[in-house]
């Protein structure tokens, strides 16, 4: 049996996302900028889908641009933030993905800003009183802070830190990636100017995502060329991309409850099977707790001789998880994020496992039972 339970670094294609995008691999193949048949068909393809993309994300289609994912996305808004909004001042937070954190390192280090980090409650939450502080020391800030962490499921309340940078005027983003598709994402009632999101965590195909821009902020180009995505980002669309894309947020937007419910129960059951047969064992961060992004669960099992090889007995036994972040699962080192909430300990393994509507109950006992077989194995003298 082969169980795959690392949803957050990528999920399977939902049949039926294959078969909206299959036409626009074959018959439908027109460049979009071109002005005949074959290209108005296509362009309209790619409209339709942002019009679809707009309506669950309550906002215009014109709020919306394609990208190749949501590290091009991440990348978009921080360098518009700071060469385009007049932003002298960068906050985020070190457990944020390395798309945001190595780009903010990146900014402040080109662009002389500081660059400040706001401070983490022993389990991972950002403290907002110290986020105030920041923003009411400094000019007009940028404000990066994910929605929900990849790896360890806490989550920020869009609202709240919305609120605290528009009374401090500050920009604000948030990466999205790891909770499209999975939370009703209502961006009129939000105080947020950049978003962003990749199809291939919701049931879409990789290498394409979209990042929303409030319709109240200017940017310039991202990327010089045809002139494509309104000016933004030249080049032509990924046409399937996008209309795949576009078949996956409105699969997982209809039916979001109904998954929710589902992945909910999976994730429960794995907590108190985990509870009742290994003694000792933690999770890290919140995701253990229902405020956290419910398709993910990471746990740090007892010492143990083998916890270094932990994630490779299992990928053997055919159980792929992760022990840290998408980009970094399967390497050596340690998670930046378990590390940041001094959450890594000597000798014990730390596992990521995330969940889909596709995860079934007994994919999740067949696991069970391999990571109770390696637990056991003795602790050193
Ligand atoms: N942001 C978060 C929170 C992620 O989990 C990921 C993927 O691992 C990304 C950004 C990068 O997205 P992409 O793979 O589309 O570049």
């Amino acid at each position: 049996m082969k169980v795959y339970l690392d949803n957050a670094a990528t999920t399977p294609l939902a049949p039926e996302v294959l078969e909206a995008m299959l036409p626009y691999l074959t018959e439908n193949f027109g460049n979009p900028s071109s002005s005949h048949a074959f290209g108005r068909k296509t362009k309209t393809a790619i409209e339709a889908a942002r019009r679809t993309i707009a309506q669950h994300l309550h906002c215009t289609p014109g709020e919306i641009y394609f990208t190749s994912g949501g590290t091009e996305a991440d990348n978009l808004a921080m360098i518009a933030a700071i060469t385009d909004l007049g932003c002298k001042h960068i906050i985020t937070s070190k457990i944020e993905h390395s798309a945001v954190i190595k780009t903010a390192q990146h900014l402040s280090e080109k662009h002389q800003l500081q660059l400040s980090l706001v401070d983490l409650t022993p389990d991972g939450s950002v403290d907002m009183e110290h986020l105030e502080v920041l923003l009411a020391a400094h000019g007009r800030s940028f404000v990066s802070l994910m929605h929900a962490n990849n790896e360890i499921g806490n989550m920020i309340s869009l609202h709240d830190v919305g609120l605290l940078c528009a009374k401090y005027n500050a920009v604000f983003h948030s990466d999205t990636v790891q909770t499209m598709g999975h939370y009703p994402i209502h961006t009129d009632t939000l105080n947020i100017h950049f978003l962003n999101a990749s199809a291939h965590k919701f049931h879409g195909p990789k290498g394409v995502g979209f990042i929303y821009i409030n319709k109240s902020i200017k940017i310039n180009a991202a990327i010089t060329g045809g002139g494509q995505e309104r000016g933004l980002r030249g080049g032509t669309e990924n046409l399937y991309g996008i209309v795949g894309m576009a078949k996956a947020l409105d699969l997982a937007t209809q039916h979001m409850e109904e998954h929710a419910a589902h992945v909910r129960e999976i994730k429960q059951y794995m907590i108190q099977q985990l509870e009742a047969t290994i003694p000792g064992i933690r999770f890290n961060g919140r995701s253990k707790e229902s405020d956290a992004l419910y398709t993910v669960l990471n746990i740090n099992l007892p010492e143990s001789d083998n916890a270094d090889m932990m994630l490779f007995l299992l990928d053997l036994d055919g159980v792929a998880c992760s022990g840290g972040s998408a980009c970094s699962s399967g390497a050596s080192k340690g998670s930046h994020v378990l590390e940041g909430i001094q959450a890594l300990r000597d000798n014990c393994a730390s596992l990521r496992f995330s969940f889909s509507r596709y995860t079934t109950k007994s994919e999740i006992d067949f696991a069970l039972e391999k990571i109770k077989d390696h637990a056991r194995v003795a602790t050193p003298a």
